[in-house]
């Protein structure tokens, strides 16, 4: 038996379980909504993902041109918070660039790839990588690349009561700033993530973006999504990534669970393709081995993320961490 896998979305985990199931003869098609390359929302900042996870994916070689980046520093607002060596290197690498190369990949592979077109369909052989699910929210995340802007360190997060702010450097030397804000309405324009910097009380912050260069075309925005488990309604599906489970962008370990969500489903995919596995089984399967993956980081991130938001929970983590009480590389690794 050689059954086909149907993929409805074709970002970070749809593509990456693509190539995996492709790489293990498994017949399968994405449809995606969109088309290649483009700038996405997000950090760019890939931490917690080994090197035999992408090599188990067939995607290491793409991230030869990564940057490495092995420090960061914190800031409550303006003020500086920490500045320490990151436990593991990260990569910083554009989605602008990512996600087309894997599409390339995926078609290489011999892989079905139909853009431009939303999935519509449901039931046995459809595994959902929609990304993030629809829904009433108090964020909104924003984007952008810039050219000619200095950094204090490989990853900058600017934290305070409305959200926080991560700069850090891709694969061209330019440099992502992308933020997650408080949604007051009305944050669309040339210059919104400026113009939100700065509502965010970081005036010094947006005066460095307005010195540098906005690369055009490179400011996006979300809105509607929610940090978690998403709801899983009684519908049987199969998800995998963000419509799975989103963590707070501040771990920078979400573009890592989409490739590890892919990876946990590649093999029960491989079983189903042959016959050997139900889709029930197969799917039950995944959804375990995500629980056991995620349930532990996504409460750390949950916790962490509450308490960076405000100012006194800032002050303690600050203190603690200066006393030596708490450890930087253990909360580091609790969210990953
Ligand atoms: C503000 C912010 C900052 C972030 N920063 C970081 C970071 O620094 N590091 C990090 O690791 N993670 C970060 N993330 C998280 C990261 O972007 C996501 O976890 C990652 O994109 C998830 O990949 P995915 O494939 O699940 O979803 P996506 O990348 O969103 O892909 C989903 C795809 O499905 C398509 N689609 C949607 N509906 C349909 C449909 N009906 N039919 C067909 N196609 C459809 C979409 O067009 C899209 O291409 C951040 C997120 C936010 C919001």
């Amino acid at each position: 038996m050689n059954r086909q896998l149907t993929i409805a979305g074709g970002g970070l985990a749809g593509l990456s379980l693509g190539i995996a199931l492709r790489l293990r003869g498994v017949q399968v098609r994405i449809i995606e909504a969109a088309s290649y390359p483009r700038h996405r929302v997000c950090g760019e900042f890939i931490s917690g993902i080994a090197e035999t996870e992408l090599d188990a994916l067939g995607i290491r070689d793409l991230f030869a041109c990564a940057k490495l980046h092995t420090t960061t520093s914190w800031f409550d607002g303006e003020r500086p918070m920490l500045s320490r060596v990151l436990p593991a290197p990260a990569y910083g690498l554009s989605r602008y660039f990512l996600d087309a190369a894997l599409a390339e990949r995926f078609t290489k592979l011999g892989g079905e790839l139909h853009c431009g077109k939303r999935f519509e369909g449901d039931g046995e052989g459809v595994a959902w990588a929609v990304g993030r699910m629809k829904t009433e929210s108090k964020w909104i995340g924003l984007k952008a690349h810039f050219d000619n802007l200095a950094l204090d360190a490989d990853l900058e997060i600017h934290l305070n009561d409305g959200g926080y702010i991560g700069l850090t450097r891709v694969e061209n030397d330019r440099v992502n700033v992308c933020g997650l804000f408080r949604n007051r309405g009305d944050m669309s324009g040339g210059n919104a993530l400026i113009a939100a910097t700065r509502d965010a009380g970081l005036a010094r912050l947006a005066q460095r973006l307005s010195d540098a260069q906005l690369v055009e075309g490179s400011l996006k925005g979300v809105s509607h999504f929610c940090l978690g488990w998403q709801r899983e309604r009684d519908d049987g599906r199969l998800r995998i990534g963000d419509t799975a489970a989103m963590i707070p962008p501040f771990t920078g370990n979400g573009m890592t669970m989409a490739f590890q969500s892919a990876l946990a489903a590649t093999e029960p995919l491989v079983r189903w393709g042959a016959g050997v596995l139900e889709w029930e089984e197969a799917s039950a399967e995944i959804r375990l081995a995500h629980r056991r993956l995620f349930a532990r980081r996504l409460g750390w991130a949950r916790l962490l993320q509450s308490l960076l938001l405000h100012r006194i929970g800032r002050k303690l983590s600050a203190m603690l961490l200066s006393l030596g009480v708490v450890r930087f590389e253990t909360l580091y690794r609790k969210v990953r």
